[in-house]
């Protein structure tokens, strides 16, 4: 028979509201089992669904099926996994080879990460309960997709809460330190091994389209990474500067910069902090800006302060912009939702004294999805701003 789990009422509450973590201190009985799939029962004994199990972690089950008893085999994992490749038909094509196919949560399959870059995957198994599925979706990607080879980027800290190692390991072929990436015309060097997230920021793929529609005059990238911004605001603005307090991430991005044949971007390096107050003070105007930040709220105890840094970056950026300059401004923190994100621009606005019009607000593009009963899917917003005055 199927182990089971019991958990409290408010646990069965939470999953009937469609989120499918149940927390530890809603666990009423334990499995008595290695993490993997089990039977979660209510209170009452009724079963609720299928979950799969993390026995050292916080989260100790996430659902994955309202089915109790469901098989998770390997005839199961390669149903959901085609469901979640196929919502993404529409994205690759001819204006990207690359994407995310799975975003855990948001695809039904809870703590699992998969990016395609061109010929190669790369994946995470962000929870004890999805590690111990690794053959049978290792074996349902290299069915659905074929790929030259998986890389699993289980460099992540979460792995630790799951009393999980921390490595990076091929698990099928080989994938390359450089992958080529075309998106939307341009072509920049994605990193699976050693670059941030799985190697690159594919959930900026439309906000840079939406950029370097805008994009003339004098631009600048702040926050650059790899220049991804910045090379697509090169084909439209006369120069471009990109910054990053990164060496590394300058280097790249004017390596990415050639690939392209671009000769308008130029690299500094530089905290955007500094770099902005500097600009500022010098007086100097930009026609199109981006701001691009790593997340500064990184828990719920760093929200304030990361408003503030969030208002400094982004006053600063307004009173940089030259009349009509257009701003595009993100935030990837989780802990700042959206509502707080407009209204902290709202008062970076009024402290710059200009007239600022919001043109749009942007989220999370198709391929990463935010669903609206769990809130953790969802992270990334921004806005597109136009300097009225
Ligand atoms: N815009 C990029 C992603 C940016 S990720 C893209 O579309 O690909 C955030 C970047 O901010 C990282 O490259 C990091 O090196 C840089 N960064 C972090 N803190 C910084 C600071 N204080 N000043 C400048 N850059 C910083």
């Amino acid at each position: 028979m199927r182990t089971t789990a019991g958990i409290s009422s408010r646990g069965a509450r939470r999953w009937a509201h469609g989120h499918p973590w149940i927390f530890r201190s809603d666990v009423t009985r334990a499995p008595d089992a290695p993490a993997g799939a089990v039977t979660v029962l209510d209170p009452q004994g009724r079963a609720l669904g299928t979950a799969l199990w993390s026995p050292a972690s916080e989260i100790s089950l996430r659902f994955v099926s309202r089915t109790p008893d469901t098989a998770l085999d390997a005839g199961w994992w390669r149903a959901r996994l085609a469901a979640a490749i196929a919502r993404r038909d529409g994205v690759l094509g001819p204006d990207t080879n690359a994407c995310r196919y799975v975003h855990g949560e948001g695809d039904g399959l809870p703590s699992l990460v998969v990016d395609r870059f061109d010929r190669w995957l790369v994946v995470q198994f962000l929870s004890a309960g999805v590690e111990a599925h690794r053959g049978e979706i290792v074996d349902a990607l290299a069915g659905l997709v074929a790929p030259e080879g998986i890389l699993a980027r289980n460099d992540a800290s979460v792995r630790t809460r799951e009393g999980l190692a921390r490595v990076v390991e091929p698990l099928a072929g080989t994938v390359p330190a450089e992958v080529e990436v075309r998106e939307h015309g341009i072509r920049y060097l994605a990193a699976p091994h050693e670059g941030q997230k799985t190697g690159a920021f594919l959930d900026q793929r439309e906000a840079r389209v939406l950029a370097a529609g805008v994009a003339r005059g004098r631009a600048l990238d702040v926050f650059s990474y790899h220049g991804s911004f910045a090379l697509h605001l090169a084909r439209r603005a006369d120069t471009v500067t990109a910054v990053d307090v990164s060496a590394a991430a300058i280097a790249r991005a004017a390596q990415n910069a050639a690939l392209n044949g671009l000769t308008n971007i130029t690299g500094v390096e530089a905290d955007a902090f500094d770099f902005l107050r500097a600009e500022e003070a010098r007086g100097t105007r930009y026609e199109t800006i981006v701001l691009d930040p790593p997340a500064f709220a990184k828990n719920r105890g760093a929200i304030a302060g990361a408003l503030r840094g969030y208002k400094e970056i982004n006053l600063r950026a307004m009173r940089l912009l030259a009349p009509g300059g257009m701003l595009y401004t993100a935030s990837c923190s989780y802990h700042v939702g959206t509502p707080d994100f407009l209204a902290m621009l709202g008062e970076a606005a009024a402290d710059a004294g200009r007239r600022i019009i919001l043109r749009s607000v942007t989220g999370q593009p198709v391929d990463h999805p935010e669903v609206l009963t769990i809130p953790e899917t969802g992270y990334l917003k921004g806005a597109l701003l136009e300097a009225g005055d």
